[in-house]
């Protein structure tokens, strides 16, 4: 019999029995889907002597966590109150929930790291004292729904999240009865195209699907969806879902999995795990509104809440007895993963960009482009077309500045922004331009799904720039809450912001396709003074298309369901430059400074000609073999 990549099971307890003495009271060890739980009676020591558990870990090659056997553990109540004690009050602990499967304690507070303590000294002192384990978790300054919601519900589920992760140890660790080979790559969606993203990765073992995304573009399901129906996807033997990022046409399809039966896991970055749910959320509630029937349910939707398996980027995590799984940043919005596999001992490497941007934003750091080893790369190619070169960024925030100040002046600017990334990205542009004096100071209004996904991107500020991330944790003020911003919360506040003095409202959807966007465009179009300022890119037929083409009349309906007639008398202007993805000199950038170079290049995620024009450019690189898969064509990589 094959081992897996590492040891089996029964060696890896003899091993942990036999390094770890005796008095610790070992009372169990399991699975805890890619992690092993060590349960004992005396969990304070061996996180006193944490040489021992490492250098455990060391040798399995696992990730080890050590949690309280239940008998020793004192009630919630009186673990509630020695925390009170423990915790310094400028810890600020705003919240405390117990999950008594896995004895865990989740403090949320507003400063993680005095709530931790030197060295951790508070937390051992909690675990002395209650035997829970504590998990230091940052309280967002602005609140989030979603993340609640999801907290909320995954401690309403603890059994049955307690045995999902034990099977999918147990399923990951699996004997192997041959060799680690026939690495093959299937195109599902998202092949000389944008949108659908699905791929198929299989070895002669596992089976992993990356990305499950749908086509906003169209409504017929041969076209709207991955083409999961054909032979080659096998939902039965599927180890895992990767999940890039959380933009619908990379994870909008995924609940459905979860409807047909699947009940494996799903691997994504922290703020992914929060961000996808309220976005499939949010296309539910759309399909809804627009009398459409959606694929799928909120309660597959709560299915990937409970199969969700967050990772932090650099961790390596077994996914399969013969693939590892490292994410790595992207770039492109908050929590978005380059993903790297790493197949069989050594066998083959594959890097998959999803979307990605490599080069300077004031949210994100640039992606991540050094690997220990790639043979296949799979990048997007949505500006991959030769026309497709954008402004540095530095001369398109100079631009945006110079026409916001020459509206500004007399008038009010409106920018319309889906709700995760380009919304963010915009306030804090605009943020750094007025501390500096370089943009005028005037009222900035957000209203739409916009300060829920700002709440989500407060509570993770490790996968935020350097800059903005030094601005939180070092310098203690949170750009996302500075005195220039007002959320709008009540629908009649509208009016008076139309009525009043110069200011900049940024609200959703991105394309003008409904949400309050419309309410404040229909109320500053007829004045000439005011200004629609486009920043993301829109979609052809869609109202802001139309208005980025010249369009002066538009029809609407007024809130009696009465037709009426815009006439459109602000200006309008596009400054282009603020994409989350890469532009062309980028694309291209990427592939020689990836580090090693890669020999074979997919493109994927971009229009027919742009995919196949790439590739060519590509090809000519010395030592590159580049090509742009159909849809359903299979490459056999080792
Ligand atoms: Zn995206």
């Amino acid at each position: 019999m094959q081992k897996s990549q590492g040891l089996s099971y029964a060696e890896i307890r003899s091993s942990i029995l036999q390094n770890i003495p005796q008095e610790i009271g070992i009372t169990r060890i399991e699975f805890e889907g890619p992690r092993l739980a060590i349960y004992t009676k005396r969990p304070e020591k061996l996180l006193e002597q944490s040489h021992i558990v490492a250098s455990i870990a060391g040798t399995i090659k696992k990730r080890i966590v050590v949690r309280s056997d239940p008998s020793v553990r004192t009630t919630e109540r009186e673990a509630e109150r020695a925390i009170k004690e423990i915790l310094p009050e400028e810890a600020g602990l705003v919240q405390t929930y117990f999950d008594p499967t896995l004895g865990e304690v989740v403090l949320e507070v507003l400063k993680p790291g005095v709530a931790i303590g030197k060295g951790g000294s508070n937390l051992l002192e909690i675990v002395r004292r209650t035997r829970w384990s504590p998990n230091v978790v940052r309280s967002p300054p602005i609140p989030s729904m979603t993340i609640k919601q999801i907290q909320g519900y995954l401690y309403s589920k603890s059994k049955e999240r307690e045995r999902f992760l034990r099977e999918t140890g147990e399923s990951i660790f699996r004997p192997m009865y041959s060799p680690s080979g026939d690495v093959r790559i299937t195109t599902l969606g998202g092949s000389r195209q944008v949108g659908r993203s699905a791929i198929l990765i299989r070895t002669r073992e596992s089976s992993i699907l990356l990305d499950c995304g749908i086509n906003p573009g169209t409504s017929k399901p041969l076209g709207a969806f991955p083409r999961l129906d054909v032979e080659e996807f096998d939902l039965r033997r599927l180890d895992a879902v990767v999940i890039t990022h959380a933009h619908l046409d990379h994870c909008g399809f995924l609940p459905y999995l979860y409807k047909y039966g699947y009940d494996g896991p799903v691997y994504c970055s922290q703020p992914t795990a929060s961000l996808m749910v309220l976005l499939q959320g949010d296309y539910l509630d759309v399909m809804s509104k627009e009398g459409r029937v959606a694929p799928y349910g909120p309660e597959d939707i709560r299915e990937v809440i409970i199969h969700t398996i967050p990772l932090v980027y650099g961790e390596v995590t077994d996914v399969s007895p013969d693939i590892r799984l490292t994410l790595h940043n992207a770039g492109h919005i908050l929590g978005s993963s380059i993903v790297h596999l790493h197949i069989g001992k050594g066998l083959h490497n594959i890097v998959y960009t999803g979307d990605f941007k490599f080069g300077y934003t004031q949210l994100l750091q640039p992606a991540a482009h050094q690997f220990p080893r790639v043979e296949t790369l799979i990048m997007e190619s949505t500006y991959g077309g030769p026309k497709d070169v954008t402004a540095p960024r530095m001369e398109t925030e100079a631009e945006f500045v110079k026409i916001a100040n020459s509206i500004l002046k007399r008038g009010k600017v409106l920018i319309p922004v889906p709700a995760v990334g380009r919304a963010q990205e915009i306030m804090m542009v605009i943020n750094k331009y007025m501390e500096r004096g370089d943009l005028v100071e005037v009222p900035v209004y957000i209203e739409g799904m916009i300060s829920e996904a700002t709440g989500i991107h407060t509570a993770y500020p490790g996968y935020l720039s350097n800059g903005i991330r030094d601005q939180i944790l070092r310098e203690g003020r949170n750009p996302f809450e500075s005195d220039y911003f007002t959320v709008v919360k009540q629908a009649d506040s509208r009016d008076e912001i139309a009525e009043g003095g110069p200011c900049i409202i940024i609200a959703t959807a991105g394309m003008m396709e409904g949400g309050p966007v419309i309410e404040y465009f229909k109320r500053l179009a007829p004045w000439e003074e005011n200004s629609l300022i486009f920043v993301s890119y829109q979609v052809a037929g869609t109202l802001g298309n139309r208005l980025q083409s010249g369009l002066r009349s538009v029809q609407t309906f007024n809130s009696n369901g009465k037709m009426e007639v815009i006439n459109v008398r602000m200006s309008v202007h596009t400054v282009e430059g603020f994409s989350g993805h890469s532009d062309r000199r980028q694309l291209l950038n990427y592939v020689r400074k990836m580090r090693p170079t890669p020999r074979r290049v997919f493109l994927v995620h971009g229009e027919e000609s742009k995919c196949e024009n790439l590739a060519r450019t590509i090809s000519r690189f010395r030592g590159v073999q580049a090509l742009a898969p159909g849809l359903l064509e299979t490459f056999k990589l080792a």
